[in-house]
């Protein structure tokens, strides 16, 4: 018996807008499908958000016993911006920026989006296709689109047509929006495009002369629309029906829309059972976002070389950070919440070292079985995070009442409280146990604490040359001093 029989999971359906029981299509077996990141630049922690809501969601399936097959993709055939008809790609400008190879830009992000999500302790994927890898695919499913009746080609371009689509199917049943709202809420064509409509998007596009990244096409040398790459890599490897599609949120219009239109226009099937999509990150208020440059990149949190926050955060207070908000609600990345995340992690952490030194009983005061299963329903219930970490934290007052022999626990349950702690914190969060580290990282703060006063000293004497030395002497091992308005900070780095 596996473990995922006696926990049926309730998923929020971004399709239906209901908790629907999950069923996979193949007992025992989930296709799950994730965008990927686009690599033309550093990911920032909002990225970094929603693929570490995945990777959450990912390991507890794997945990209950499913043999999950996880594809998320690399985005790195350089899109137009906002998807328009025209202009440069954003891979092609930003190599035009850098004067590098476009595929340099590409390996470059790569790298940088694995080193980044190794740090955070993210499992790998099971297969991690490129979009550049799948060109024949795109073209095919082109052809196919354009053979059943739902695209046209212009001028070397091809486009989905949404009004012929919308007759049989309808558009926009996943972002609740109506065809003829939206044709009320856009521009009239200029006469200068291809297309038949405004709400046709493109499925192919002609290369420019100056356009970099291009692949021969029947239609023309030119490149993929945004949206193909997702329904051509779903289908390869998860089916033309697989179990879950997920993305943050702001991907559901057009992205998502369009990989449904796409998959039904060429396949006659609706792709994806359960949609889900994982909630913004805001920074100080505001959604975190490449775009209006209002971004955190994880390394900057992690060294503390930021303008934001007073001090840098490890890989796990982060994780614990976005385990504390459901990953359907929007989180907001504060000082404060920081600050609180850190103090609750090394609070359940303190809690967890002291497991091996707890002594068994003859009998137990604590109903661990029923402690343990409300873990499990606050997963089961949508991957709920935040009350999982409340049931924890319970775990942690248990574990601090047997220490002081309050409670007691029989040998057999304080087994099952090892094993569900240790599932719960390591597998299932991800969370790395840096009691040691940590309580280095406390030492190394102190010690810098006891320098920070010494210097202040120093100026108040005005012996600048001494407190000059101090600073230069920390930045020569990799202890940078900050002065602001509130004191001097340090980071590393
Ligand atoms: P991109 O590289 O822009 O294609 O984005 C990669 C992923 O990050 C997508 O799933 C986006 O929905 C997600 N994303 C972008 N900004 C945020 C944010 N502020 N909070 C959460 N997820 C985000
Ligand atoms: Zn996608």
């Amino acid at each position: 018996m596996q473990l995922y029989q006696s926990n049926p999971i309730k998923l929020y359906n971004s399709l239906t807008g209901k908790k629907e029981t999950f069923k996979p299509i193949n007992e025992g077996h989930i296709g799950m499908y994730v965008c990927g990141p686009t690599v033309y630049s550093n990911v920032h922690l909002g990225n970094v958000r929603t693929f570490m809501s995945f990777d959450m969601v990912f390991r507890y399936l794997k945990h209950l016993g499913y043999k999950v097959r996880y594809v998320r993709n690399i985005t790195d055939a350089g899109h137009l911006e906002n998807d328009a008809d025209a202009g440069e790609d954003k891979i092609t400008k930003k190599a035009r920026l850098e004067q590098i190879e476009p595929m340099e830009v590409v390996q470059r992000y790569t790298v940088d989006f694995h080193n980044i999500l190794n740090t955070l302790n993210f499992l790998p994927p099971s297969i991690e296709p490129t979009a550049t890898g799948h060109i024949i695919e795109q073209i095919e499913l082109i052809s196919k689109i354009i053979e059943n009746g739902f695209a046209y080609e212009v001028n070397g371009s091809v486009y989905f047509d949404v009004h012929k689509f919308n007759e049989t199917y309808e558009y926009g049943k996943l972002s609740k929006r109506k065809l003829e709202d939206l044709i009320h809420n856009t521009r009239v064509l200029d006469g200068q495009s291809d297309k038949k409509n405004p709400q046709d998007f493109a499925l192919w596009k002609k290369a420019e002369p100056q356009h970099i990244m291009r692949w021969p096409s029947p239609w023309s040398d030119g490149f993929p629309g945004w949206h193909l790459e997702c329904t051509a890599m779903s289908t390869k490897y998860l089916g033309e029906q697989f179990d879950i599609h997920g993305g943050g949120m702001d991907l559901k219009f057009p992205h998502h829309e369009c990989e449904i239109a796409q998959n039904e226009a060429a396949k006659g099937k609706s792709p994806v059972n359960y949609w889900m999509h994982a909630n913004m990150l805001e920074l100080n208020g505001q959604r975190m976002s490449k775009t209006t440059g209002n971004t955190v990149n994880p390394d900057e949190l992690l060294s503390g070389n930021n303008k934001f926050f007073t001090k840098a955060y490890g890989p796990s207070v982060i994780r614990f950070f976005n385990a504390m908000s459901s990953y359907r609600s929007i989180l907001d990345l504060t000082n404060d919440g920081l600050l609180a995340s850190e103090k609750g992690f090394n609070r359940l952490m303190d809690a967890v070292n002291l497991l091996d030194d707890l002594k068994a009983s003859s009998t137990s005061s604590i109903g661990v079985l029923a402690w343990k299963q409300k873990c499990y329903d606050a997963m089961n219930d949508d991957f709920n995070s935040p009350i999982l970490l409340a049931h924890l934290f319970e775990a942690a007052k248990y574990i601090n009442q047997i220490k002081e022999g309050s409670e007691t626990l029989s040998s057999e349950d304080l087994d099952i409280l090892k094993d569900t702690i240790n599932i719960f914190v390591y597998d299932v969060l991800g969370l790395k146990n840096t009691a040691k580290s940590e309580s280095g990282t406390d030492k190394l703060s102190g010690a810098v604490d006891v320098l920070i006063r010494l210097r202040q000293d120093a100026r108040a004497n005005k012996d600048f040359a001494m407190s000059d030395k101090i600073r230069d002497e920390l930045a020569e091992v990799g202890i940078h001093l900050k002065d602001g308005k509130d004191g001097t900070t340090f980071s590393t780095n």
